[in-house]
């Protein structure tokens, strides 16, 4: 089984992305307009449309694909699973529609910043123009008197969209609250280059305000205990926040700013050994959601004024 029910006419696929579970997920919000959010990366499309095949959802059926961005792992896969849904529209935020349009620069800065993750995501193929939708805020009708609310929630991608579904009123949040660690109930930074510190703060206000009765995490599954999760995430970005630009400030390496997270984070601290075995984790969360905090750092901290 690739699906299961998670709440009231909303159900999880796992991806399985790369062997990887607990990695990446779609959703199925099942009405008289069905809708998924998140397509996943390119190569789980197959895996994707087994989920639906289980669920028996006919392709034709499918009204919408609603991705929080365009980052491979979320919307990489949106092009290549259109051909296999004939009725659905892409739903994306307005900075993120020109990469489904043309891939190349995603895919050639994925594979700079992922590295050999990029690979195992496979290499997104184009969403004709005609088949995109795009919004910062509003209302999707999903039929029925069903609905998908956007709200804008950048910093982790400056296109970063979360949504809140009425049959539950669940939220999507995509990767603007962090990556959820489903064995641990624990939250980790996904902050990877070009990260706003300050963006992704008032983003989770926010989601907060939304008042969301569970969160959907991307990565990965559902939990109802969300609103206590944002407000940890907050305090966990602030804290980074404050360890990397005090390690720039110092010139420090990296590396060494990464022990200091290691030792300090709660989370970090305790599942040490978990992220640095992880064969995803230990590139994404360890280097490049750091390598995120350095750049901004770098970026905010103005250089003293010669006296
Ligand atoms: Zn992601």
């Amino acid at each position: 089984m690739h699906t299961r029910e998670i709440a009231k006419n909303l159900y999880l696929i796992e991806l399985e992305t790369g062997g990887f579970k607990n990695l990446i997920c779609s959703y199925v919000i099942k009405g008289a307009k069905t809708t998924l959010v998140e397509s996943g990366p390119t190569s789980s499309v197959p895996r994707l449309l087994d989920g639906l095949d289980e669920l028996k959802v006919k392709h034709e059926d499918v009204e919408y694909v609603a991705i929080t961005h365009v980052h491979l792992d979320h919307g990489g896969g949106a092009g290549t699973l259109l051909k296999s849904l004939p009725n659905a529209k892409v739903i994306v935020h307005p900075r993120g529609m020109p990469h489904l349009v043309d891939p190349q620069r995603l895919w050639a800065s994925a594979q700079l910043v992922l590295g050999f993750v990029s690979s195992i995501f496979g290499q997104p193929e184009p969403v004709p123009k005609e088949r995109i939708v795009t919004a910062t805020e509003g209302i999707f009708n999903l039929g029925d008197g069903a609905k998908l609310t956007v709200t804008e929630t950048v910093g982790h991608a400056s296109h970063n969209l979360s949504f809140k579904e009425s049959f539950n009123n669940g939220v999507f949040p995509g990767d603007a609250a962090g990556t959820y660690l489903p064995e641990f109930d624990a939250v980790v930074p996904t902050t990877p280059p070009p990260f706003h510190l300050e963006s992704a703060l008032s983003s989770l206000d926010k989601l907060i305000a939304l008042d969301p009765t569970a969160l959907y995490y991307s990565h990965f599954g559902k939990a109802s205990n969300g609103i206590q999760l944002l407000i940890d995430y907050k305090v966990q970005l602030k804290l980074w926040a404050k360890i990397v630009a005090e390690g720039v400030k110092a010139d420090q390496t990296s590396e060494q700013i990464s022990e200091r997270i290691l030792a300090e984070d709660k989370v970090m601290c305790k599942y040490a050994d978990y992220f640095r075995s992880h064969p995803i984790y230990s590139r994404t969360v360890i280097i490049n959601s750091l390598q995120g905090f350095i750049e901004y750092a770098k970026q905010t901290q103005t250089p003293a004024s010669p006296s």
